[in-house]
């Protein structure tokens, strides 16, 4: 597979090039050259097929020609290791939790599947390859853990000093070895702006840099995988209503992806918090971006999402077609910590802000479309959230087994002020 920079001045690179630019030399996203289509005995048959197997076939004609078949088996075996279970909370609202990674969120997919392709592609190169990384809370664990130990590889992460949950903050903080995290006594939009900065100083070519957030197609394209997944275990003859929590929209557009290749979706959700740029363009036919406002489902507080462009090329910039596959919804705070509360008490499930905000969405487009029946992605668990669930619940939430580890060990970060010129020197010591 070839693939070319959306804004269509860089050459088109195999899988590998695009894995280690992140993004092209003319600042455009890669996007595959064509849309695989998987064959209909795959897709009526998938249920007898393991994950690695299914996730082979998915990944093969993306990755194929720069990974070898039993690589890739391998590097998508230890890339989905955990489950990814489809609950039922109410009769027609499922759940799709893909927060049971060891850094309980899904980013852990797109994480593990980018680290092991770079790991590989760094076995045959003889210089070392830093990951920068800017975090507001969730990516700077999934990356950090997914990289941690991959030869070849050094990953620097900045996230704003004072602004990320306890449990997120440990998850960055305490993995050492070939991880750094530097703490910026600013916001996630300086931390941002001083990667950004990086990736246009020519000063830095000779650090071989590369990001890990889903603008690089490694992270980005992984993501398809749950979605099978989900399908695999789907029940109902009709194909399922797909609500996704979105902000930069690298996990919608994923299941866009899917869908496009064959899978059977019936219609997807656009689920987003106060900062609606998506579901205003779905509705209008405008795309107007905005400063980003703060929200309890802090992840998707994004006022320029990076891959609309990629949702945009994938419907050849038809809006009409757009908008009859995907429905957007704006949810507030309020109604987010009623929702959390609301399904708490009537079904004992305990959804997290993001969850949440998707649930809402997904309730409300069932209301007007009672026929059908859908699942919301999960993508944190709410651990990571305390405070918010305990203001919509009056109880945080219990700390699973695999986070309890996190509190016997010691936060190491190195302080940076939200200047560029601090990070850049720092990386050139
Ligand atoms: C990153 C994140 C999102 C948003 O995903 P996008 O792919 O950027 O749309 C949603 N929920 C959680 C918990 C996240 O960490």
């Amino acid at each position: 597979m070839q693939y070319y920079s959306l804004n269509k001045s860089a050459s088109p690179v195999d899988f590998r090039t695009a894995t280690l630019q992140g993004q092209a030399p003319d600042k455009g996203l890669y996007f595959p050259e064509h849309i695989p289509v998987l064959d209909k005995a795959l897709i009526a048959g998938m249920d007898h097929l393991s994950k690695e197997e299914l996730g082979l076939r998915v990944m093969l004609p993306y990755a194929g020609g720069s990974i070898p078949e039993e690589v890739l088996y391998h590097i998508i075996a230890e890339t989905v290791s955990f489950p990814f279970p489809l609950v039922e909370i109410s009769a027609g609202i499922s759940s799709l939790e893909l927060f049971h990674g060891p850094t309980l969120a899904f980013k852990d997919v797109g994480a593990r599947f980018m680290s092991r392709c770079l790991g590989y592609f760094s076995e045959k190169q003889n210089r070392e390859t830093t990951v920068l990384v800017a975090t507001s809370g969730d990516t700077g664990g999934a990356v950090a853990n997914g990289f941690l130990g991959v030869e070849g590889v050094r990953v620097v992460i900045l996230y704003p000093s004072g602004k990320v949950s306890p449990v997120q903050e440990l998850q960055l903080t305490t993995c050492g070895a070939n991880i750094t995290a530097l703490e910026v006594t600013g916001s996630f939009d300086d931390c941002q702006a001083m990667v950004k900065e990086a990736f246009m100083d020519a000063d830095l070519q000779k650090i071989s840099l590369t990001s890990a957030n889903s603008i690089n197609v490694a992270r980005w394209l992984p993501q398809q995988l749950y979605y099978f997944y989900a399908y695999q275990q789907w029940k109902s003859t009709q194909p399922p209503v797909i609500a996704v929590p979105s902000g930069n929209f690298g996990n919608l557009c994923a299941g866009l992806l899917a869908n496009a290749s064959g899978l059977p979706v019936q219609h997807f959700i656009a689920a987003c918090n106060e900062n609606d740029i998506v579901p205003d363009y779905l509705a209008s036919g405008n795309y107007t971006p905005r400063k980003a406002v703060a929200t309890l489902s802090n992840a998707m507080d994004v006022g320029d999402p990076s891959n609309f462009v990629r949702i945009l090329q994938l419907f050849k910039h038809d809006h009409h077609k757009i908008a009859a596959a995907v429905t957007g919804y704006r949810v507030s705070d309020e109604t987010t910590l009623e929702t959390i509360r609301d399904v708490k008490s009537r079904y004992g499930y305990l959804l997290d802000p993001h969850g949440a905000v998707a649930y809402n969405a997904l309730d409300q487009y069932l209301n007007e479309h009672p026929d059908q029946k859908g699942f919301l992605l999960e993508t944190a668990h709410p651990v990571k959230f305390p405070q918010t669930v305990a203001a919509a619940t009056g109880q945080e939430p219990e700390v699973p087994e695999a986070a309890k580890h996190l509190f016997h060990k010691t936060k190491h970060s190195i302080p940076m002020r939200p200047q560029y010129e601090a990070l850049k020197e720092w990386l050139l010591q």
